[in-house]
This record gives C-alpha cells, sequence and structure tokens, in this order.
C-alpha cells in the first residue's frame, strides 16, 4: 500500500489524529478532509488545520453546514446542552446519519485526488448508540460507494475495536503519543489537550490515558 494515496476524515480529535499518524505510516501519500458543519466550536477547524499543516499534509475542508439545517443538536447549536444518553437513548450529540453522510462525501472527494483509500476514526467498541459506528454498516457502505462510483476504494477503520486505552495504547505505538495528547482537541468546551476535565468528551479521553498510563507503567 505504500505506493498508494490515502484520504483521511479528520477532525482534529484524538481519534482522527492517531488515524492521521497511522494512515502516514501506511501509504506514500496522504490527504486529509475536514467537515465544516458550523462545529459548536470554530477552534475545530482551526486545530485541525494546524495538525495538518504541521504534518505536511494536504488539507481539504468541506462546507456541510446543511446537516445544521438537518439535525440541530447539542454539538453545533450553543443552546443545547451537551449531555450523556440516558439508557437505551442516543446523547445529544447525535447527528443522524452523520458517517454515511461525511464517508460519501469523502469518497467522492477520494475519487477526485485519486485516492483508493479511505481512513476514518469511528469505533464501535465505544459503540454510544450510534448504528453508524458499526462495523457492519462501513463495510456495507464500501459495497454500496464502489457500486455507486465504479471504484474500489477500501475503507480503513484502525480503531474499530479500540478501546480508548487502546487508542492512547496505538498512538503511543505510532510515536504520536505527546503529540496526540498536546495538540488535538476532544473537549466539548473547546480547550485544547487535556480539556476541561468536565464534559463527557473529556472523562471518556482522561479515563483512557489514566488506564493506558497505569497499563504502561504495569509494563503491560
Ligand atoms: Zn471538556
Amino acid at each position: 500500500m505504500k505506493n498508494e494515496r490515502a484520504l483521511v476524515i479528520f477532525s482534529g480529535g484524538q481519534d482522527s489524529t492517531t488515524c492521521l499518524f497511522w494512515a502516514l505510516k501506511q501509504f506514500a501519500s496522504v490527504e486529509a478532509v475536514t467537515f465544516d458543519y458550523n462545529q459548536r466550536h470554530r477552534l475545530e477547524i482551526d486545530v485541525a488545520k494546524d495538525i495538518a499543516k504541521t504534518l505536511g499534509v494536504k488539507h481539504h475542508v468541506l462546507d456541510m453546514s446543511l446537516l445544521n439545517q438537518l439535525a440541530p443538536n447539542a454539538l453545533t447549536r450553543n443552546d443545547i446542552e451537551v449531555k450523556e444518553g440516558e439508557k437505551g437513548e442516543l446523547p445529544s450529540t447525535f447527528v443522524p446519519g452523520r458517517n454515511l453522510l461525511f464517508i460519501s462525501f469523502a469518497a467522492v472527494l477520494a475519487n477526485q485526488i485519486k485516492a483508493k483509500h479511505i481512513v476514518t476514526g469511528v469505533c464501535e467498541t465505544d459503540f454510544s448508540g450510534y448504528p453508524d459506528c458499526r462495523d457492519i454498516f462501513i463495510k456495507s457502505l464500501n459495497v454500496t460507494l464502489n457500486l455507486a462510483m465504479d471504484e474500489s476504494f477500501v475503507i480503513h477503520t484502525p480503531l474499530m475495536w479500540l478501546n480508548k486505552a487502546e487508542t492512547w495504547k496505538l498512538a503511543d505505538e505510532l510515536g504520536a503519543f505527546d503529540f496526540v495528547r498536546e495538540k488535538t482537541l476532544t473537549c466539548y468546551n473547546g480547550i485544547i489537550a487535556d480539556g476541561c476535565g468536565d464534559c463527557p468528551a473529556c472523562k471518556l479521553r482522561k479515563a483512557g490515558l489514566e488506564q493506558y498510563l497505569n497499563s504502561r507503567e504495569r509494563g503491560d
């Protein structure tokens, strides 16, 4: 795969930045795409731009503001609170079909830039009710896109079966642990690196980080 091109779906967060490092190891040429859907924090786009620039990766930003028109929710609207879903309920950050749309638009771009590989950080392990994060969905979409566009795309999901601690481990193995810890934005309150520590995204990230650091100390 060394002589082929990959397009990474990239938000500037921990997961997709780890995927970007993964892709840079796997492919001769890597480009990144970020979707601008009027994120609650405009900073996300700037963080993604900075990281791509630092890593020397060509960066595409696609306007997806129509998403907010279709599904106003806590990620895009300041007047809706971010909260964890009740048991069996989707969290307030849910945009129905978001990955379906993002990956489909990424495929159109991949076709234009002649990238055979599409890399996304979706993950079934932390499956919090997002049906389009499931492995079966990604495989289904891969077939659909290839039929729709007469292409032979390969969608890669390096994080699909990893928990948050294992994602930190992967970043470490890629030599990117400090970079991911210091440069990425996961926090819903828009604070880079370790974040505010209180929002659901920070809690998840922190728990995974502590779990990984503990296991690293024990030499697991
Ligand atoms: Zn936070």
